[in-house]
């Protein structure tokens, strides 16, 4: 089948052994992704997001979000405004920057259908733990770079594949609601298709992609 992201050609790489869900990956974006035909529905999707601890005072959550909280206390002056794109039921990361003087919008298909707010342009959207849910990567992110202006940035977290490590024993994969997964190659291919001029690293889950 094509590649979900770039359309280019996908070749099966894996099978997991516990369930015999199948994963292509493409040699053109380097993505991998589960085969559609393994993905949960979306009523099955929503009950396992309403499984996910929702507080935004939770520490550990408050501590895993920080790599992202620095970049944007970091590159963005505290009077521009954001999007939690994907925000969940408890917008972790937007709540601390709120409290920094940052405004922020929220929009998530399942707790904030907003979609007034996907009309507006941004200085920043962050999306925290969402585009490794993406049905259709290419068309979620060619709508959010849309919707920063022309300084805007993209802040990402998600779990970086290293293609050097194990794809079996990596535990990303096996939430059920995770379907694809990017690699460092895959974020400088979208940084050439949708219009940014950079990309960088925060360790192996924080990146920004600036304008
Ligand atoms: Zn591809
Ligand atoms: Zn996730």
């Amino acid at each position: 089948m094509n590649c979900i992201l770039c359309e280019g050609p996908a070749t099966l790489f894996f099978i997991e052994p516990r369930n015999q869900y199948q994963y292509l990956h493409c040699q053109t974006c380097d993505l991998r992704f589960l085969h559609p035909r393994f993905r949960l529905t979306s009523k099955e999707e929503h009950s396992r997001y309403l499984l996910h601890k929702n507080d935004i005072n939770d520490l550990e959550y408050q501590k895993f979000v920080s790599p992202l909280y620095k970049v944007v206390l970091d590159r963005c002056s505290s009077d521009s405004i954001g999007l939690d794109y994907g925000c969940g039921a408890a917008p972790v990361v937007s709540h601390l920057l709120t409290q920094q003087g940052y405004s922020i919008l929220h929009y998530d298909p399942f707790f904030k259908p907003d979609i007034g707010v996907l009309e507006k342009k941004y200085r920043f959207i962050l999306a925290v733990e969402v585009v490794e849910h993406f049905y259709d990567p290419g068309r979620e992110l060619l709508k959010l770079s849309h919707l920063l202006d022309p300084e805007g940035a993209l802040g990402i977290m998600t779990l970086l594949y290293n293609p050097t490590d194990s794809f079996e024993s990596w535990y990303y994969k096996n939430d059920p609601t995770h379907v694809c997964f990017y690699s460092e190659l895959t974020f400088q291919w979208i940084v050439s298709k949708f219009g940014f001029s950079s990309c960088t690293f925060y360790g192996p889950r924080t990146l920004w992609l600036s304008r």
